[in-house]
């Protein structure tokens, strides 16, 4: 029965008994919940199993935990850079993914261009591109060599710019194909930095290219993202971290108080190329502790 003017009550058929609730102590209940609800979540949004990746510098460094993250979250690599790879094959392995390795110099035009056609043409589609691979040279603005902006510029943005075109040229081509693209960018895409003006004109680039890409392509079945790493332990950085001043300086500047690691790009880049960024489009995503937010 219910009152006048109010909504009708339902209660439970049959009263919670107070055996129902578990003993306050209860680990196993804890476990058995746990299990319910592991057996009722469904992550198939951000997993990449069967997903052929490409991703460029995978040798080392971020890269590496690219690669590494992708075989975890189920993905095939195909691993491009001009160094022997076997170290990222090995760790790829170990995590139970499958690795292809593809030799090419990335600051070579030709090389670059030809490149992916080859691997789409020779073992099969590709579903994503991470754009990872980059230099950096350092240098006061006054000192800097056009022969150092020219080289950080070809790798860091033209040859980018050349990936994304082979591969949106070949999803395009396919009706129905889709196709994900995460562009490494920096903070540096963001803010100045000190000494590295051809690097931080790249980085920049790379913000506005993802932005355009996105816009032309988003309609068309193609995601381009990016991440924006902030201070990580890779080669890259081995001069700042070398740098006892400069690293302090750093170090006190980051809100998580440590230094980026690898996965930690990684795994957001896993994010940005599973269904579950699907509606994502010209985003930058920062990984940096909290650099940017400061
Ligand atoms: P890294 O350890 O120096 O790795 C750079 C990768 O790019 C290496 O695999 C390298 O191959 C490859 N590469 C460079 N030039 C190439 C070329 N011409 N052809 C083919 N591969 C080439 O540096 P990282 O920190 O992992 O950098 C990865 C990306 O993250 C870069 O785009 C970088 O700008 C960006 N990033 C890094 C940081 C950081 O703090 N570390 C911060 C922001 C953004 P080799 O080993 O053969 O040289």
């Amino acid at each position: 029965m219910s009152w006048p003017g109010s909504w009708p009550i339902h209660l439970p058929r049959r009263p919670i008994a107070c055996e129902d609730a578990p003993p306050r102590n209860d680990r196993s209940f804890d476990r058995q919940q746990a299990k319910g609800m592991t057996s009722l979540s469904d992550l198939s949004a951000f997993s990449l199993t069967g997903k052929r990746i490409l991703v460029t510098g995978a040798n080392t460094g971020i890269g590496q935990g690219i690669a590494v993250s992708i075989a975890r979250a189920g993905g095939l690599v195909v691993g491009v850079g001009r160094s022997a790879m076997d170290d990222t094959a090995g760790k790829v392995a170990a995590a139970g993914g499958s690795f292809e390795a593809v030799k090419a110099d990335l600051g070579d035009p030709a090389e670059a261009a030809a490149m992916l056609d080859r691997v789409w043409s020779e073992s099969g589609p590709l579903d994503g591109l991470v754009n990872n691979a980059g230099i950096i040279r350092r240098a006061d603005a006054v000192d800097l060599s056009e022969a150092d902006w020219d080289e950080v510029m070809e790798v860091n943005l033209k040859t980018v710019f050349r990936l994304c075109q082979s591969f949106a040229r070949r999803v395009l081509a396919e009706p129905g194909r889709r196709g994900k693209i995460v562009n490494i960018a920096s903070v540096l895409s963001f803010q100045g930095g000190i000494r590295v003006a051809s690097y931080t004109a790249s980085k920049h680039g790379v913000l506005g290219l993802t932005r355009l890409l996105a816009c032309e392509w988003a309609a068309k079945g193609i995601n381009v993202n990016g991440i924006a790493p902030g201070y990580v332990e890779t080669n890259n950085t081995e001069a700042l971290r070398a740098d006892p001043d400069r690293s302090a300086a750093i170090l006190g500047r980051i809100p998580a108080g440590r230094w980026g690691r690898p996965d930690d790009i990684g795994d957001a880049a896993v994010f940005l190329l599973a269904r579950a960024s699907d509606y994502m489009h010209g985003a930058l995503v920062p990984v940096d502790g909290g650099w940017l937010a400061r």
